[in-house]
């Protein structure tokens, strides 16, 4: 569904100089339609720089980027972000914040209405219709977050460190939404995490990335039945295996993060 084709990134603020060094170097990737990837790696290696290459917030520097075959030129309603803070707009309600991008994106008041308030059935929310985002807990807030996106119904969800900010609770419940959503609606899932543990819950493929030039370090199918056992020794196993894979990557920013965001 995603097919990265020698895609490289640098960045310069100046646009005639070209010898800013990459972020991401001659990437070549393909994620088929309703795989749940899960990318890992070091803080500034350009986990992020990925995703927003992915969402169309940013365009390559060499090489070529599809989505369903066809060229990615900018953000779509089909590929859906979810960041690490929820951003919803403070002076409208919960149903008002899902309904604001329905109705952006054309559809009638009815048609808009009867979506928000199914996104918000999807993500457990629709008690809280008409609380105020201040009202919200960090997780409650999120789930808002993702009923805007679900509302739009995406092809794709792309996910940068969607629940790191959280308590560990309201992170594992999170967890548990968006894999019975992704089940059900059969999205393709990019999702960054700096959490082994998250990876390994989640992933039907976990991708570490390190610097350019070689930015893909490790490029691992989790072949694991599903519904997963938090605490089951496969897991465990398999978080120590992708710890260790992590460990013999350099640092990417200096001085040294690991890890971080
Ligand atoms: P990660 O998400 O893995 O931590 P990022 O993709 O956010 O990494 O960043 C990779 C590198 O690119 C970092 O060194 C960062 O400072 C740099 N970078 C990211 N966005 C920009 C930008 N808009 N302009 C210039 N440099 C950027
Ligand atoms: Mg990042």
């Amino acid at each position: 569904m995603f097919h990265f084709d020698r895609v490289s990134k640098q960045y310069s603020d100046q646009p005639h100089v070209t010898d800013a060094p990459p972020i991401l170097s001659d990437l070549s990737l393909h994620i088929p339609a309703h795989q749940f990837v899960c990318v890992l790696g070091p803080s500034g290696c350009g986990k992020t720089t990925l995703l927003n290459l992915a969402a169309g917030f940013i365009q390559p520097s060499q090489g070529r980027i599809t989505f369903a075959r066809q060229p990615i030129n900018g953000p779509s309603p089909h590929r859906g972000v979810v960041f690490q803070d929820a951003t919803l707009f403070p002076w409208l309600n919960v149903l008002g914040n899902v309904l604001f991008g329905l109705r952006h994106n054309g559809y009638s008041k009815n048609e808009a209405k009867k979506q928000a308030e199914l996104a918000l059935q999807q993500v457990g929310m629709q008690q809280h219709a008409k609380d105020w985002p201040a009202m919200l807990s960090g997780g409650m807030r999120q789930r808002v977050a993702i009923a805007r996106i679900l509302a739009l119904k995406p092809q794709a969800l792309l996910m940068d460190e969607p629940f790191s900010a959280l308590d560990a609770n309201s992170r594992e419940h999170l967890q548990d939404t968006l894999l019975e959503l992704w089940q059900r609606e059969q999205h393709t899932v990019l999702y960054i995490t700096h959490s082994v543990e998250e990876a390994a819950y989640l992933a039907d493929r976990v991708l570490i990335f390190g610097p350019a030039p070689h930015n893909l370090h490790t490029d691992m199918v989790i072949d694991m039945p599903r519904p997963r056992l938090r605490s089951s020794m496969a897991i465990q196993k398999l978080t120590k295996q992708l710890r260790e894979q992590l460990n013999q990557l350099p640092c990417c920013l200096k001085p040294c993060h690991r890890g971080e965001n």
